[in-house]
């Protein structure tokens, strides 16, 4: 029986359908929500977030996963209203985008600690709300190297992990070595770990990205859409031939069943604008047709987009 946490409740793998791997519902760093620039009434946030969810079921989307982790306005109630307001299936994620952006109490927290806290928000339920993370966000902090406390934090997700059956999504896939190392050494079989932004702008040349298909690892190419043709383009944006080469490169050389694509886009902005008109729909107004427009069959897009994700997200036990 395959069976994915959202936050509805548990629903099989089978019906998730298409799913947007990685996306944000809205994101901040520690602290914005603080800050009256970012104070919406109920009514704002759902007009800014609720017609892009409905787009994105009109063109056959199913399934969202929110990669906000803990600390970054992660907001599971409003979750579960905007799943019921549009029909589509919401994954919230336990853990942290990186140790940079845990608060102090989490950044000193020990592994075991931090381990007992994604346990809970995978098996009881995120605060009161009931509802049960269904992926574990973990990453690597600005540097370019793990710090101590990034590496607690992946520590305890492979723990969390393992006990629970949920998979690990990552900010960032450099400094990939350090990352394995800690996975191996918990005995977490990598195929339970989705090594996100290969194909971002900064980090693309900077990751070992074949290394980790070798290693067993999968691959998130999830900033698409971020691209250097933008009006005013984000640091980490990339050409936009570029990325789809680079995605194309491992969907036609045998890799099709490790690699996995999103927009990373932030619905509804809270801390952080957001880059203008870049919303969860490019993965059906653009990338696809790309894929298309370049020789890539409906069997494999669906692999993409459904099989993938459905083994990727689907609990282990
Ligand atoms: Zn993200």
């Amino acid at each position: 029986m395959s069976r994915v946490n959202t936050v509805l409740g548990p629903v099989p793998a089978e019906e998730l359908g298409v799913v947007a791997v990685h996306e944000h519902v809205g994101y901040g760093m520690p602290g914005s929500e603080l800050d009256t620039r970012w104070w919406k009434t109920p009514e704002q946030r759902y007009e800014e977030t609720v017609p892009k969810l409905r787009t994105f079921h009109e063109y056959g989307g199913g399934t969202f996963v929110d990669a906000t982790g803990i600390c970054n306005g992660r907001d599971v109630d409003y979750y579960k209203s905007l799943s019921a307001k549009t029909g589509v299936h919401i994954v919230a994620c336990t853990g942290f985008v990186g140790g940079d952006t845990a608060l102090p109490f989490f950044a000193r927290a020990s592994v075991d600690y931090l381990f007992r806290q994604f346990v809970h928000e995978i098996t009881v339920g995120i605060a009161g709300t009931g509802a049960r993370a269904g992926v574990i966000k973990v990453g690597v902090s600005r540097g370019g190297r793990m710090t101590d406390l990034d590496k607690r934090i992946y520590r305890a997700a492979a723990r969390a992990a393992l006990s629970t059956g949920v998979p690990i999504l990552t900010h960032l896939a450099i400094d990939a070595e350090n990352a394995v190392d800690i996975f191996e050494q918990e005995g977490l079989p990598l195929d339970r770990v989705l090594f996100g932004h290969v194909d971002d702008g900064v980090n693309a040349g900077k990751t070992r990205d074949t290394w980790i298909i070798e290693q067993g690892g999968r691959l998130g190419f999830d900033t698409f859409g971020y691209e250097t043709e933008l009006e005013d383009p984000p640091f980490w944006a990339r050409p936009r031939k570029e990325r789809l080469d680079h995605f194309l490169r491992f969907v036609k050389g045998g890799h099709a069943d490790k690699v996995l694509a999103s927009a990373d886009a932030n619905c509804s902005p809270l801390g952080w604008p957001g880059v203008k008109g870049h919303t969860v729909n490019y993965i059906f107004e653009v990338l696809i047709p790309d894929l298309r427009d370049n020789g890539v069959d409906e069997a494999t897009i669906t692999k993409l987009f459904v099989d993938n994700p459905a083994d990727f997200l689907t609990i282990r036990s």
